[in-house]
């Protein structure tokens, strides 16, 4: 398929296309069934199939240890920032946050409605151009877990190494979701909406230390309790079935490009393809966040003044690229290179940046 789009949008984003193609083979008569997937019952047969593989390809592919649940969760990242303190919150506990970005921002406003929620770093100052180290926390007594957005979507920031202090940790990962390992035992509960890495919108998955449903509070309404999804398998109501299909079929595209080792080697390279354009264009090019810290799924950079980056912009859509205009918050370009991106796309782009910035000086 040569006319395909180079897609750096930032979620829902660009999947891989033997599994839409893959999609698309089986859509309208699943197996022989003379139906669609999406036509059945979920409590049927092939459905049941299709759910429990994604689950246990999810475990797989997520390194998990057997102390963690995974969880199909609609509603997707943000129903977490509100889910997490609900269900690991008890009378005289708080959480603490490590406001890196948007949204660390959005989950200490939310989870502030369901307990007391703090503000254990805030970046906004520094203009989120780093994530905090460990020393840099200010955690305080009675604290039941610290959040972390792993990597801001928005700012173009990750944390290099997941902090390692006294209280579990929440974590958003959202935007870099199997993308590189994570220490397990430094988590209670991890999240992410599934539309960046894993597969079309519609859920988040959801991953939950055993011990926290255990201890978890109960007095919820069912569908807000993780405790209730882990013991009915993530099919406690009808749940999202083309999601769970399709996120299904990404995670076996990614076994067979080697798992969570060989993605995360090909995420950094894909990075360092424009992060050393921007390094090497003597300023021209600005990246707005520390090197340490910079993410390798979402790259942020500035041009000279917002007319060149439009007519980047212009020039980019032109070479068949798309969503590369940051954030309406931030301004500035944006490329979201995530798994499925192919190396080829970032290649593409990174030789548009070094053309345009020697047809246009600054
Ligand atoms: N956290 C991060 C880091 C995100 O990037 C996003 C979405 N862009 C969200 C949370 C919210 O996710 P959702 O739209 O699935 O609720």
């Amino acid at each position: 398929m040569a006319d395909r789009t180079i897609n750096f949008s930032a979620g829902p984003c660009t999947l891989p296309l033997e599994v839409l193609e893959e999609a698309q083979s089986e859509f309208v008569d699943y197996h022989g069934a003379g139906m669609s997937l999406i036509e059945m019952s979920h409590r049927g047969a092939h459905y049941d199939a299709v759910h429990q593989e994604a689950l246990q390809l999810t475990r797989e592919v997520a390194g998990l240890p057997d102390d963690f649940e995974v969880l199909f969760v609609q509603g997707g990242a943000s129903l977490q920032f509100a889910m997490a303190p609900m269900n690991l919150l008890a009378t005289g506990e708080s959480a603490a946050f490590a406001v890196t970005g948007a949204w660390a921002e959005k989950a200490v406003e939310d989870a502030g409605h369901h307990g007391d929620a703090y503000v254990a770093w805030d970046g906004s100052d520094e203009g989120y151009a780093r994530t905090p180290s460990a020393g840099d926390l200010d955690l305080r007594d009675g604290t039941r877990y610290l959040h972390v957005c792993t990597n801001e979507t928005i700012g173009g920031i990750r944390f290099p190494e997941i902090p390692q202090v006294d209280v579990p940790l929440v974590g958003d990962v959202s935007s870099e979701f199997l993308s590189r390992p994570l220490p397990w035992d430094r988590f209670d509960l991890v999240f992410g909406g599934v539309q960046k890495n894993l597969g079309p919108a519609g859920m988040a998955v959801v991953f939950v230390r055993k011990s926290v449903l255990e201890s978890g509070n109960r007095d919820l309404a069912a569908y807000l309790r993780y405790d209730v999804h882990a013991s009915k398998e993530s099919l406690y109501n009808t749940p999202p079935v083309f999601t769970i299909w399709m996120t299904g079929k990404v995670l076996k595209w990614m076994q067979a490009q080697g798992g969570l080792a060989a993605i995360e080697a090909a995420a950094e390279r894909k990075a360092a393809l424009v992060y050393d354009v921007i390094d090497g264009s003597d300023g021209y090019f600005r990246s707005p966040v520390d090197a340490g810290h910079r993410s390798v799924m979402n790259v942020v950079w500035r041009l000279p003044s917002e007319d060149l980056e439009a007519q980047f912009l212009k020039e980019a859509s032109a070479h068949g690229m798309s969503g590369l205009k940051g954030h309406r918050s931030v301004g500035g370009l944006r490329a979201s290179i995530y798994n499925a991106m192919p190396e080829s796309g970032v290649q593409a782009l990174a030789d548009l940046m070094r053309d345009f910035a020697d047809r246009h000086p600054a």
